[in-house]
Order: structure tokens, then sequence, then C-alpha cells
């Protein structure tokens, strides 16, 4: 079935939203520019979330390693020799070095024999659409770590991050896609292919470092799960095509009406997961509402009449340096969504 509303507004993807910030795409060309924004986010989750005093995105340019962002030192550039850019490129993926002055690799490096002193790096070598590489993510410390301390998966994920910068940087998504197998993959790990916001994977990743954030900031976070009412009969009703376009529209509907830090994640199927940073009961309350009665306004248009859509909430609070898990609290709102399904759908609740 068409939709007159297929082509508006919902034909563009959320990826270039403010709210899915990480997988996002800049516009700016990479090399000499100021400091992208978005790197910046990259380089400051990284420190956070793998508990790292320096994270860096450097690009390499003739001779040098020039730092794009950089977290926690003060640096503008390296000469290549003088970096770990070098090191990171020769293994092509990922590497960890745990403990510098005992790895062949960097004992008697600048960076490890003179200030900063550092004790442990792990980088990923970033690459351009063609293949060649053209710059790293990379954490450091001037304390060395066990393998317990070290999460690769994350430090994996965020450079995919990167990457999809550098990528998007360069070309379209679309082509972005076909030219770079890698990127590409690792992008659609993180990134909902409907709706073009989170995917479980990444709302979890983005999960984890908004909760660092807050923690860091001393912030209240709500943690919030939405489901269509009745979306079945929807399906059912107008065809599963149009069900696909109100999924884009509720995710559309969640990115407008939340602030730049936010987080929008679709779990699956037609529930959604939303952060909400800075934001306690009363804030996280009037956001949801907000989306709530928007998404009860506009119905979506087609040939066949307008879709009404409904949705139901139910959210938690998570308190500055909480114990309890992210599993906690999204079991708490989902309960909190059970009783909104349970007193008649369209309406939101706080976990008790
Ligand atoms: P409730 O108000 O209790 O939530 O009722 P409901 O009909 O919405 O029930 P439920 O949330 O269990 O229904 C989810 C439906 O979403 C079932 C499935 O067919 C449909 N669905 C899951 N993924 C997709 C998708 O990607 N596109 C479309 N169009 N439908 C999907
Ligand atoms: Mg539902």
């Amino acid at each position: 079935m068409s939709t007159d509303d297929a082509d508006g507004p919902l034909s563009g993807t959320i990826a270039s939203s403010q709210t899915l910030k990480l997988a996002a795409l800049p516009t700016d060309s990479l090399l000499h520019t100021s400091v992208e924004k978005r790197f910046e986010r990259i380089t400051r989750i990284a420190t956070k979330l793998l508990k790292v005093p320096i994270a860096a995105i450097t690009v390499f340019h003739h001779d040098k390693e020039w730092f794009q962002s950089l977290h926690g030192w003060d640096v503008s550039y390296l000469p290549m020799q003088d970096g770990f850019g070098q090191i990171a490129a020769a293994e092509k993926g990922l590497t960890i070095v745990p403990d510098t002055t005992a790895d062949k690799r960097t004992q008697g490096h600048p960076l490890v024999v003179g200030p900063p002193y550092f004790r442990f790096f792990a980088g990923v070598p970033l690459y351009e659409r063609h293949g060649e590489i053209v710059g790293t993510l990379s954490v450091m410390d001037t304390q060395p770590k066990t393998a317990d301390e070290i999460d690769a998966e994350s430090i994996v994920d965020l450079s995919a991050l990167a990457q999809s910068e550098i990528l998007s940087d360069q070309l379209d998504s679309a082509q972005a896609a076909l030219s770079s197998k890698l990127g590409a993959a690792r992008r659609e790990a993180l990134v909902d292919p409907l709706t073009r916001v989170w995917n479980r994977r990444g709302g979890n990743l983005a999960m984890k470092s908004a909760f660092a954030e807050a923690d860091a900031a001393g912030h209240h976070c709500s943690v919030c799960l939405i489901d269509v009412d009745k979306f079945k009969t929807i399906n059912d009703t107008y065809g599963h095509d149009v069900g696909d376009i109100v999924l884009r529209k509720i995710a559309e509907a969640l990115v407008r009406n939340i602030r730049e830090n936010d987080i929008v994640c679709r779990l699956g199927g037609d529930e959604f997961l939303l952060i909400l940073t800075e934001a306690d009961g009363e804030i996280a309350g009037r956001a949801i509402e907000r989306t709530r009665a928007s998404l009860e306004e506009s119905p979506l248009r087609t040939r066949n009449g307008d879709v009404f859509l409904t949705v139901s909430a139910g959210y938690a609070v998570r308190t500055p340096n909480s114990n309890r898990s992210s599993e906690e609290l999204i079991l708490a709102a989902d309960q909190a969504l059970i009783a909104s399904k349970a007193a008649g759908r369209n309406r939101i609740l706080a976990a008790s």
C-alpha cells in the first residue's frame, strides 16, 4: 500500500539526527578542519567507558600523525615515528599492548621512555574508502593493564563509529557500504536498518557510556520502554509496509521530542528504548508524555485513510552511581510498560 507520508519526512534517514550522534554523519572534510565535534564525543566516551585517561582519533598526513580529537593529553601532531599510529597501522586490526615496557613494538618508544611515559596502549587503524589506512582510534594510560581490565569489544565498537564518520565524510552511506564491507558491516552491527536509530547492541553501548557520563557528572538518567499499541492490527489492516512506515514515524517522533544527548534504540519488533540523560522522573515523564501526545495527535496519512497510532510506555529512573544494572532498570521499566498496557494503553507509567 502506498502512503502520502512515505515520501515525506519519513523518507530521510534519522541517522542525520543529533540523537544518533555516535553513528551520525559529519559534513566537514576530514583534514585541516577545526576539531570535529563527533570525534570529540567518541574520544570522550572512550575515556569514560574504557576507564583510561587518554583517547585519541588521529589522521595520518604526509609524515605526521595529526590529533583530530584528543582527550586527556595536549598535542596537535607528532612526527610519524614518534606516535603510536604506525604500530596500530602495522597490525591492520586491533592492537593491544597491556604493558608497553614488556612489548617489543613499544619498548624504547619515545612516548614510553619519555613523557608522558605511556604504559598501556590500544589502537585500531581507520580506513578510507579505498582501503588505505588514514589514521587510528587509540587509548593510552600511564599505568599498565591486565587482560581483565581491557574491554576489547568496546574499543572495536568505538573505532567502528569513528570509521563510519570517516567513510560518511567521503561518501554517502550507500556508496560507503559498497566500498567498505568492513566499515559497513560494523556500522550495520550497531544501527537498526529500518529506523536508523540504534539497534539493541548499539543501544547497549550508548547506554553504558551514558551511565558512565551521568555518574561522572552526578546526574540522574531515565530508562524508558515504549511499545506501539495494537501494532499487529495495524499490520493486519494496512499491510506490513505501512507497519514499517509506522515504526519509522515512531522513531522519528522519539528523536524529535528528546534532547541532543538522549539515546533512541529499537530493541526489536515494535519496542523502543529511550535513555534520557540528565533526566529525573519529572523531566523524563514530561519528555515521554510529549512524545506520546505528539503521536496520538498526528495519524499517518495513507490513501486508504488515516492510521491512528498510540504508544504505551514505562520508565525507571537511575540515580547517579546506582548499583542497579541496566538489565534491572530495563526490567523495572518493562513492568511499568506492562502496567500501562493493562490499564488501557496509550499512557505512560513510572516504575514503582
Ligand atoms: P500491544 O498493544 O499489546 O503491544 O499489541 P501489539 O499488537 O502491538 O502486540 P505486540 O507488541 O506483541 O506486536 C508486535 C508486532 O510487531 C508483531 C509483529 O508481527 C510486528 N513486527 C515485528 N517487527 C516488525 C517489523 O519490522 N515491521 C512490521 N511491519 N511489523 C513488525
Ligand atoms: Mg505492541
